[in-house]
């Protein structure tokens, strides 16, 4: 299971998404732990990361304060590394911030998190994928906890089973 240390930028943050995070399944060992970590700005020049700040090490995951900042990107991730950003007007949608936390995670153990639309067919059953494709054909946006949700557990699952098949001795 992979375990990593979760850092908020300030108390106000923390006191608004920590209480959060149950949303994200255990199979995530998150430990949340008071002070910063060490970061970095990996790619100053490039607008969607500018003042983007990375965690340095792996097992680390920095949830910030995105207001001032320039940089456009609302997360990022590296292996057993995440970083997410959160404007203070996001506060009052911590499950949307949850699941943020959830989508950089994923892609830190190397899952597709930003493959729903193309493998909606694998992660939906069938009812579920003519409703999620009703939702498109009607041009509405499937960017709702309410799909991502969905996706995310599967995707979990996958993670899982890709640690257990990772484990059996070849
Ligand atoms: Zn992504």
């Amino acid at each position: 299971m992979p375990a990593l240390d979760v850092y908020f930028e300030t108390d106000r943050l923390g006191a608004a998404i920590a209480p959060w995070l149950g949303v994200i399944p255990a199979f995530f060992r998150l430990t949340v732990r008071p002070g910063r970590p060490e970061f970095a700005y990996y790619w100053p020049n490039d607008p969607n990361w500018s003042d983007f700040p990375f965690p340095m090490h792996e097992g680390v995951a920095y949830i910030f304060s995105g207001d001032g900042l320039a940089a456009r990107a609302a997360g990022g991730a590296f292996r057993l590394r995440a970083a997410i950003k959160v404007m203070s007007g996001e506060l009052t949608r911590p499950e949307l911030v949850a699941l943020r936390i959830w989508h950089e995670l994923l892609h830190a153990v190397g899952q597709p998190a930003d493959d729903m639309v193309p493998l909606a067919d694998r992660w939906l059953p069938p009812e579920g994928f003519a409703g999620f494709t009703k939702e498109r054909e009607a041009k509405r946006s499937v960017d709702t906890n309410y799909w991502q949700q969905q996706f995310y557990h599967w995707l979990t699952l996958r993670a899982i089973d890709d640690e257990v098949r990772q484990k059996k001795p070849a």
